[in-house]
């Protein structure tokens, strides 16, 4: 086992090395790129025996997570979410192998339970930056990987080529270490409620009799109109200008209520589209009818 005595600031030796905390499908994902860059790899999993294929790869399988953290500068921390990451790192034995030594977590979580993590990570001396990882596990160790970060920028620079290893783009997105993962929901809205509404319709298309892979190449093509919607939607959003010349919410609401009907008609539940077109008649009842569906953000953000 490697002595871990507390110390001011551990930095990356010449030869980088690397600790991964938790090895579910994403963890070995950021494992295994690290090893086919090089990076020295210590890994480390509550559930032992799901580092097989790493250690055959050149990965150093730690005993417990002390050890762990313990064999590198910098410990990238990907579990479930926080409960999960702080069941390892706030066990006291960790904590105290982490004295002066920097976590990256890329585990999933709410900004709130990111800037208690940075919180609780300054009062014990270890340095901290926190992450989100926006693609899924193929992506990683290719071009496509897209991972963001958020945190001190000198730290982040220290550590910027060992994580770059990764593949991908990397942005560090400021030093307000919650900002990572208020573009983690944020993304995950579109994402979660986008998927939702395919996984529906391909209910929906069902009990008309589409299979899936009918029903694929068309979805496809509503897919390819949103990146231009999104730039469009976001410059009326940030400007309040919400026009509504091109498609009025009134029309929006009425083709809600379609999907709505013709879903019901077939027992299928729509309370998520009941939802949205719940917020459209309330933009339409305030009398902003005639403006687009971006008022809908602009009625959300009043608090
Ligand atoms: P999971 O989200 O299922 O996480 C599994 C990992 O969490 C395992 O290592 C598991 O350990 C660990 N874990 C769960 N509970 C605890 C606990 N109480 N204490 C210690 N460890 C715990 O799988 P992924 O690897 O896919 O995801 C990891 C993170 O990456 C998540 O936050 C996810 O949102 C994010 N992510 C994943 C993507 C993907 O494509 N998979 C894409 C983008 C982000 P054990 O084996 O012992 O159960």
């Amino acid at each position: 086992m490697s002595s871990y005595n507390d110390q001011s600031a551990v930095t990356d030796s010449a030869t980088d090395s690397v600790t991964v905390l938790g090895l579910g499908p994403m963890g070995r994902a950021l494992a295994g790129a690290f090893l086919a860059a090089g990076v020295r790899t210590t890994v480390w999993n509550r559930t032992a025996g799901r580092d097989g294929e790493l250690v055959a790869q050149g990965a150093i399988s730690a005993a417990t997570a002390e050890e762990a953290v313990a064999a590198s500068p910098l410990t990238v921390v990907c579990v479930v979410n926080y409960d999960a990451s702080d069941a390892v790192l706030h066990r006291p034995e960790v904590t105290r192998a982490l004295k002066g030594r920097t976590v990256v977590n890329l585990s999933a979580d709410t900004p709130d339970r990111a800037r208690a993590a940075g919180s609780w990570a300054a009062e014990h001396g270890i340095r901290y930056l926190d992450g989100a990882i926006m693609t899924p596990t193929p992506t990683i160790g290719t071009p496509q990987g897209v991972f963001i970060h958020s945190g001190d920028a000198s730290l982040y620079e220290e550590h910027r080529a060992v994580l770059e290893a990764l593949g991908g783009t990397h942005t560090h997105l400021g030093e307000e270490i919650g900002r990572a993962a208020a573009y983690d929901v944020a993304l995950l809205d579109i994402f979660w409620t986008a998927m939702t509404g395919y996984l529906h319709a391909m209910a929906l298309a069902k009990a008309e009799g589409i299979t899936a892979r009918e029903l694929a190449p068309f979805a496809t093509g509503i897919g390819a109109i949103l990146p231009e919607l999104f730039e469009e939607f976001a410059g009326d959003v940030d400007d309040g200008t919400y026009s509504g010349e091109i498609n009025p919410i009134t029309s929006a609401a009425s083709t809600m209520t379609h999907v709505i009907h013709a879903s019901e008609f077939h027992g299928i539940d729509a309370s998520v589209m009941r939802a949205a077109e719940g917020l459209a008649r309330r933009v339409i009842d305030e009398g902003h009818g005639a403006d687009g569906s971006t008022r809908m953000t602009e009625l959300l953000s009043r608090r």
